[in-house]
């Protein structure tokens, strides 16, 4: 099997659906049905997010092993610094690299309880994520990838700064990296563009939301900074009542995000699945019959 790395080189398009750990028996059973329906689709890979701290963080671990076992699916495995000794991460990769798991999404993290608080790096840990990628690069023939933030990171001072320490990531071994969530494709673009500036082609991958509960987005949305249209606000907010309503708008808007990106060149996408495949699968199939075409 080729490596991500040899497939986003190649200029192959992906497409890709990101899980979470779920704390009970019946999210795991939600997973696994989830993640049956879009193997039937051999997507180019499926990435398991890592939580902040605690045992969410062995969920992570055990399914992308399990995925790697039992399913056709690439797994990627999402990894951060957070709370972790050089030490600890060592053994996190030591165990994926035994389990056949080449692939990790390397990221710093954000402080467990207020994502917003003071990041305080463990003693004996890392501080950025470029040395995560260098670590992992380090112990195995792995592909890695990294986090991208077209509306800039909340912490970053400005855009001078983000985009160096994005290419600082870049030039440690990243293959690839995906987006956070975003809901104008013009953030996207002026991002790439800002990051082909200075000389860096890794490629970007924008990460789909399936805007399809108002509550939730703008939850979301303000976690990550991501800025929420007032247009599809409203009308999500008139459809609250009406769940195959909203559902429609928000693909269709998702949807119609999607397809433009790949137009403009995106290299795949990257979907959000909140572990219940229906919206971004839904989105997938409509991007894929009018635009799914290898550049
Ligand atoms: P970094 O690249 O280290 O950047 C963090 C900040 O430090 C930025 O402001 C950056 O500009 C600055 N910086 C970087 N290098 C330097 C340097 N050398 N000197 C000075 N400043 C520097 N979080 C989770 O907890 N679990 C997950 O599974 C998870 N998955 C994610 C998936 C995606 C696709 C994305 C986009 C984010 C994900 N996150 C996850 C959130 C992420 O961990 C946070 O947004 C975190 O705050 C930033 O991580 P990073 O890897 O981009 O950090």
């Amino acid at each position: 099997m080729s490596t991500l790395r040899d497939t986003l080189l190649r200029g192959d398009r992906s497409f890709s659906f990101e899980f979470f750990p779920p704390k009970t028996a019946a999210g795991e059973r939600t997973l696994w049905d989830a993640l049956r329906r879009v193997e039937s689709l051999t997507p180019t890979f499926v990435s398991v997010t890592y939580g902040a701290g605690g045992s969410s963080r062995d969920r992570t671990v055990e399914i992308t092993k399990r995925i790697a076992a039992e399913t056709t699916l690439r797994p990627v495995a999402h990894l951060t610094a957070v709370g972790h000794s050089v030490a600890e991460l060592r053994q996190i990769i030591g165990q994926y690299a035994d389990a056949g798991v080449r692939d990790v999404l390397a990221l710093r993290g954000d402080p467990p309880g207020d994502p917003r608080g003071p990041w305080q790096p463990h003693p004996r840990g890392l501080r950025y994520a470029h040395e995560l990628v260098s670590l992992i690069r380090e112990l195995g023939d792995f592909s890695v990838g990294v986090a991208a933030f077209p509306e800039r990171h909340p912490r970053s001072a400005d855009w001078d700064g983000e985009v160096r320490h994005f290419v600082e990531k870049c030039r440690a071994g990243a293959d690839y990296a995906v987006t956070q969530m975003f809901f104008h494709v013009e953030d996207y673009l002026r991002f790439r563009d800002r990051v082909a500036a200075a000389g860096c082609d890794t490629p970007v991958i924008p990460e789909i939301m399936p805007a399809t509960d108002v509550r939730q987005i703008r939850r979301f949305a303000e976690l990550s900074d991501a800025a929420f249209p007032e247009d599809l606000a409203h009308r999500l907010e008139a459809a609250r009542d009406d769940p195959a309503a909203s559902h429609r708008i928000g693909v269709d808007y998702a949807a119609a995000m999607a397809e433009r990106l790949l137009a403009e060149g995106a290299p795949g996408l990257h979907y959000i699945t909140l572990n219940r495949s229906t919206a971004s699968l839904d989105i997938h199939r409509q991007t894929q019959s009018r635009s799914w075409h290898v550049r």
